[in-house]
């Protein structure tokens, strides 16, 4: 593992990244920085969480001029979230530099934006779409830009962005780097790379992704209509601080979060169908955690980086490995440890045994938790909490009473009352979800990794990455067993 001082870059820059915690390169980084410093056009394949975003963002900011006050660099994300999060993290790169990057898309007010444009950014990160109307507007002025990236160009090419990207690409300079990242290369995006790209290097960070190292990994075998009761349980007994819980529809997610509410638990949704201020202000709570439970669907989640994700539930198996991968990688990150756990129906057996193959991960199974566990678990809650505050020492003014109340009441009895009266009573309210159907991959077709596939390149071990000078990918299908019913993704 490299440090960034093996890269030699800008003091300011270097003192930035030690600012973000930053000591060794990721091996994406690693293989990526200095090859995007150099100039050259790049393709990384590499799942969340590998750190894509510094590998594009310090070539950017260590090159691109502070006195040239016209945007430099343009990123394209898929989604506004992606946006201002990738914006952020190139602003924490530049802040002592004093290289300005400025998110925009849709949904905000053009207007502001158009405001923001005047502050000359030297990146601007974007949607597609909000992109073009800039460009169309004639408030953004490319004639300057030295470096485009692609950041989860497959989740672009999912969304229908190709076209607004191929657009794009025609209108900024010819001279200009371009990098791509994307976790999975299928058949268009390697045509957009052929079209649009001189030479890349392809990086290919292979296996599993870095961080699921960091994550226990277990599963619950469990009936469907059984799941709420058992995802109560779970909740109870390990009090997450912030979780993530998946479900496979919009439909099964605004479901999971009225039946979590009603319980009590402090929940909010996250999916494609709600409003963009809807959006910000569940990732704003989840980010200050006043929301204990986030319930998401995939794609509404997918590349989100929301730091100390304690727990993530799969309520809903996802639908195949890189599903999977793309889930945990929620959690255990920046080496923090986190826990995943799997519901598994048991028509699903042979679906885990797949995804187990593939990410070659060890997923062990646990019980499903009884309501004994459960009230345990709530009163060991409690003890932990009222110890808590005798440590903190702040009880004085209580001392009084308590002195009353121990003239009649032995000790044992009274604080047992207290116990009793803080812990929450398991709830029984009735709830409806709607079942989802088991997934299944039909076992023919799946038994087996193709060759090519997940565990090919770069040696097999897990840290394995491969370079090859601008070849094909050798990975063939992005999605693995895709035989089994494919549900509408949100
Ligand atoms: P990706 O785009 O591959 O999904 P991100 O760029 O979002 O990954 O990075 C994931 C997380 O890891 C972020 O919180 C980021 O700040 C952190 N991170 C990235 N690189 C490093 C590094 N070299 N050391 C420590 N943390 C890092
Ligand atoms: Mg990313």
């Amino acid at each position: 593992m490299k440090t960034f001082n093996d890269f030699g870059l800008n003091e300011q820059v270097i003192k930035a990244l030690n600012n973000m915690g930053f000591e060794e390169a990721t091996p994406i980084q690693e293989q990526s920085v200095p090859l995007g410093l150099q100039g050259q056009d790049l393709i990384g394949q590499a799942h969340t969480g590998t750190g894509k975003t510094a590998a594009f963002g310090i070539p950017m900011v260590e090159t691109f001029k502070v006195e040239q006050e016209q945007i430099q660099g343009i990123v394209l994300t898929p989604t506004r979230e992606l946006a201002i999060q990738v914006a952020e993290e190139l602003n924490k790169i530049g802040q002592y530099k004093g290289i300005h990057t400025l998110p925009i898309y849709g949904g905000q007010d053009i207007l502001r934006q158009i405001r923001a444009l005047k502050n000359k950014p030297h990146i601007i990160v974007g949607t597609p779409g909000r992109l073009m109307d800039h460009m169309r507007r004639k408030t953004v002025r490319l004639q300057q830009v030295k470096m485009v990236v692609l950041d989860e160009a497959d989740e672009m090419l999912n969304m229908g962005f190709i076209e607004d990207i191929e657009t794009i690409l025609t209108e900024v300079p010819e001279e200009r780097q371009t990098l791509l990242f994307s976790a999975t290369m299928p058949g268009p995006i390697l045509a957009l790379a052929r079209r649009f790209m001189r030479n890349p290097e392809v990086i290919r960070i292979a296996g599993r992704q870095v961080t699921v190292a960091n994550t226990v990994q277990s599963y619950i075998y469990v009936e469907e209509r059984q799941k709420f009761d058992v995802f109560c349980r779970l909740l109870d007994i390990q009090a997450p601080d912030r979780s993530i819980v998946f479900g496979r529809t919009k439909r099964r997610v605004d479901e999971l979060f009225e039946a979590l509410s009603k319980r009590g638990y402090s929940a909010e949704a996250l999916h494609g169908d709600l409003t963009q201020s809807k959006r910000d202000l569940v990732m704003r709570r989840f980010k200050e955690g006043t929301i204990e439970v986030l319930v998401a669907t995939d794609v509404a989640a997918r590349g989100l980086d929301i730091s100390d994700v304690t727990h993530i539930y799969n309520f809903d198996i996802p639908q195949d490995a890189e599903g999977y991968v793309h889930r945990i990688g929620r959690t255990g990150r920046a080496g923090k440890t986190g826990t995943a756990i799997t519901f598994v129906t048991p028509r699903e057996m042979h679906h885990l045994r797949v995804i187990e193959n593939m990410t070659r991960g060890k997923i062990a199974r646990i019980p499903a938790p009884t309501i004994k566990d459960a009230i345990e678990g709530q009163q060991r809650l409690v003890a932990d909490k009222l110890l808590l505050i005798v440590e903190s020492g702040d009880t004085s003014n209580y001392k009084g009473l308590a002195e009353n109340l121990l003239e009649e009441n032995d000790a044992v009895t009274l604080l047992s009352a207290a116990l009793k009266l803080l812990t929450k009573k398991t709830d029984h309210t009735p709830v409806t979800l709607t079942e989802e159907r088991p997934f299944r991959t039909r076992q023919d077709k799946s038994r087996k990794p193709k060759p090519g596939g997940y565990s090919k390149s770069g040696g097999g071990g897990r840290k394995g990455y491969a370079r090859t000078g601008g070849g094909q990918p050798s990975r063939g299908k992005s999605r693995f067993g895709g035989s089994f019913k494919q549900e509408k993704r949100a």
